[in-house]
């Protein structure tokens, strides 16, 4: 069943296209990463699908209804620079706006599953900035929402932090809520997510499980010193995509550059090299990892917006 839905979605500022023709839909129980670059258009789909803002054109549908109004009180929510009350203390906090709920957990429950139950009587302006995110999570989940929308929640915290909110998050939505989330982070997406969406550009670059998203692009990194000019690289069929490689190994000798190619098979790269004649010296070949996908389908003509990995 789709819980969440947009559909040819266009929403313009002025001159700027925040999003161009999105279309998404996420299946109940479904855990989904919203990826992309600064401005890729990410805020803009969870103010719509929150009825804080409306599409230019298309539509946008959460839970069956129209965003906003009474659905609202079915979702959990997380957004970018939440203001919270300073003064009133944890417990209080969740206690309130729990009652604004018509359904809520008990205060004890939310303030165990977020790790805050020794910080229940501090004033929220005495808590560091981690506690603060637990906090909003705790606002996020007391009402037992059946979908939480969260945008970008565990930016500014440490490696450490977001591993310990994420085992959190997903203890809490353990009953079968779905989610989705916006990060920037590749790691974290390919650890939560069943599927990650990517955005450039207020478009759908691709939309895939983490581990067919990395075979929708090279997958090998090969690191290699070569007397090859970079044109003769670049000619490869094989070499989806090259860099200098400014950071292993020191400067390189005289006649020599230090590369990194990726390409869907090494022997593709290296092979041609050799039989063309070329020195080439401290090889390594090792897997792509998705931030390299990232980097390749953000910069890319869109070219494979599928769900199995196959492209399109
Ligand atoms: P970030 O990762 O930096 O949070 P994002 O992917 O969430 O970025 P959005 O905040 O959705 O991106 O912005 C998409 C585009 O729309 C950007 O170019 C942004 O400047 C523009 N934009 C967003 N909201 C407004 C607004 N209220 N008025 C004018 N332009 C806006």
């Amino acid at each position: 069943m789709t819980v969440l839905e947009l559909r040819s979605v266009h929403k313009r500022y002025g001159s700027v296209e925040a999003l161009a023709g999105l279309d998404l839909r996420v299946a109940r129980g479904e855990v989904v990463a919203l990826l992309g670059p600064n401005g890729a258009g990410k805020t803009t789909a969870f103010e719509l699908l929150l009825g804080l803002a409306r599409p230019t054109s298309g539509e946008a549908r959460v839970l069956g209804e129209a965003p906003g109004g009474r659905v609202k009180r079915r979702l959990g929510v997380m957004l970018q620079d939440a203001g919270l009350p300073e003064q009133v203390t944890v417990s209080e906090l969740v206690r309130l706006i729990g009652r604004s709920y018509p359904v809520a957990l008990p205060v004890d429950e939310v303030l165990a599953r977020v790790g805050l139950t020794d910080r229940r009587r501090r004033t929220v302006t005495d808590l560091s900035g981690g506690e603060r995110q637990r906090l909003l999570l705790a606002l996020a989940i007391v009402s037992a929402p059946e979908l939480l929308l969260l945008d970008e929640p565990t930016a500014a915290m440490d490696v450490a932090s977001r591993r310990a909110f994420w085992e959190r998050t997903r203890a809490s939505v353990r009953d079968g809520a779905t989610m989705l989330f916006a990060t920037h982070d590749l790691a974290e997406a390919d650890a939560v997510a069943d599927r990650v969406v990517v955005l450039g550009d207020g478009r759908l670059i691709a939309d895939a499980p983490p581990a067919a998203l990395k075979r929708l692009v090279a997958s090998k990194t090969i690191r290699v010193t070569t007397d090859a000019p970079v044109a003769v690289v670049t000619a490869l069929p094989g070499a989806e995509r090259i860099e200098l490689d400014d950071v292993g190994g020191g400067p390189a000798p005289p006649g020599m550059q230090r590369l990194l190619v990726h390409a869907a098979k090494a022997e593709d790269v290296l092979v041609p090299l050799v039989l063309g004649g070329h020195a080439i010296s401290d090889l390594t070949v090792a897997d792509a990892d998705l931030e390299d996908a990232f980097v390749h389908l953000t910069r890319a003509a869109p070219p494979v917006p599928t769900l199995d990995g196959a492209p399109s």
